[in-house]
């Protein structure tokens, strides 16, 4: 009844493990969901009501050129207006990128560990990954290198800023060294980048795109993070090259993103709230990293080893035995805490077995206290 490639679905865990997480009673580091208290408050009532009509499959002007601005002002990358498509969230360009790269069997490249639906995605479409891991906090440009001679990917897929999940932050040589091998071999690199603004020790260095002198790249961003995941609105800035046929294929997929979240969008970017409401998130999530820090030192200390991440919104863990996450998680869960399982941001999930990912945006910080300490002994306990 249906097309070849609904044999490669795959997801059926995760959304058990974020259904299972929205019982009150349960403690959950699982998703990625902003504190409710820094959503800010959504004002519709100016709406101009033109925007009720069909809008350019491109985005609404204003906003388009509010994210070349401030990608080229402030992120150094060389972009005009004409060059950004805005999108029903950043994940559309993971989808909008397979549609376009992705036969059964392409080749792709990403890191290991790398964003999960980025993995679904891409194996949806029937790409053959090859994952580069990544080495303390750094992806090494010699593998990075040999994985691109050896598997020929049609494109590379890279988190460089407070990745999910491991939380890296490539530094700026790093960058600038994988953006010359990067070059050398040609193919498109894709820079997914929605948590760059979640810095709580200083700014991530500018976009591995921006050091780029040849091979075409699609830079792709987010106001999910920042603002309001619940209005879906996300962009991305492509190079010429590249850019009309993401355009054709998000005509196809959706027509154009709801124009009422574009304008919503716009509006508190410029209202002058913007920066303290930026600040006020930093520090949030500053002080749950900070909590979740301290609970894991006392609770962690003899079962795990992990970086303290500079940024975004997760801690990932490396336990000291090798056990599956997938079957911690059926307890944990059974004990009212919920985490994300490592396994599934690898394409080979066998290689992330015992890896733990941690939210710390959302819980509170006694929650997290008494989450923390009742998953280190459950993982005692097995
Ligand atoms: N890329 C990465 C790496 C993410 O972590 C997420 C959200 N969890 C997304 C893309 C998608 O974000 P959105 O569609 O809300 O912009």
């Amino acid at each position: 009844m249906f097309s070849e490639r609904i044999e490669r679905l795959t997801g059926s865990l995760i959304r058990e493990i974020l259904s299972a997480a929205q019982r009150p009673e349960v403690i959950s580091f699982a998703g990625g969901l902003p504190a409710p208290q820094c959503l800010p408050a959504l004002d519709f009532s100016a709406l101009p009501p033109g925007l009720a009509q069909y809008g350019t499959t491109e985005g609404e002007p204003a906003l388009r050129e509010a994210v070349a601005a401030q990608a080229r002002d402030s992120l150094g990358i060389d972009c005009q207006a004409e060059q950004v498509l805005v999108l029903s969230g950043s994940q559309q360009a993971i989808d909008l990128i397979s549609k376009l790269f992705i036969d059964p069997g392409t080749p792709v490249l990403t890191e290991g560990p790398t964003y999960l639906a980025a993995l679904q995605s891409f194996n949806l479409f029937g790409a053959r990954i090859t994952a580069v891991p990544q080495e303390d906090g750094a992806l090494s440009p010699a593998a990075l290198a040999e994985a691109l001679a050896r598997a020929q990917p049609r494109f590379s897929y890279l988190i460089p800023s407070f990745q999910n999940p491991s939380g890296a932050c490539y530094t700026e040589a790093n960058r600038r060294a994988l953006a010359e091998v990067l070059d050398h071999a040609g193919a498109p690199v894709i820079e997914d980048d929605p948590y760059r603004a979640l810095s709580y020790d200083g700014e991530a260095p500018a976009p591995l795109v921006s050091h780029l002198k040849k091979a075409p790249w699609v830079y792709c961003g987010s106001f999910s993070k920042t603002l309001a995941p619940g209005l879906r609105v996300g962009f991305l800035i492509a190079s010429p090259d590249l850019y009309p046929y993401l355009v054709k294929i998000k005509q196809s997929t959706d027509l154009h993103t709801n124009r009422p979240g574009q304008w919503q969008v716009l509006q508190l970017l410029q209202s002058p709230d913007f920066p303290a409401h930026l600040d006020r998130l930093r520090a949030v999530y500053r002080a749950g990293r900070d909590a979740m820090q301290a609970a894991l030192e006392r609770h962690f200390a003899d079962l795990a080893d992990w970086e303290v991440p500079k940024g975004g919104l997760f801690f990932w863990l490396t336990l000291r035995t090798r056990q599956d996450t997938r079957v911690l998680m059926q307890r944990a869960l059974a004990h009212d805490v919920a985490f994300m399982p490592g396994e599934p941001f690898y394409p080979v999930p066998e290689e992330g077995l015992g890896h733990l990912r941690l939210n710390f945006s959302h819980a509170s910080a006694e929650r997290i206290e008494e989450g923390i300490a009742r998953l280190a002994q459950i993982i005692r306990n097995a």
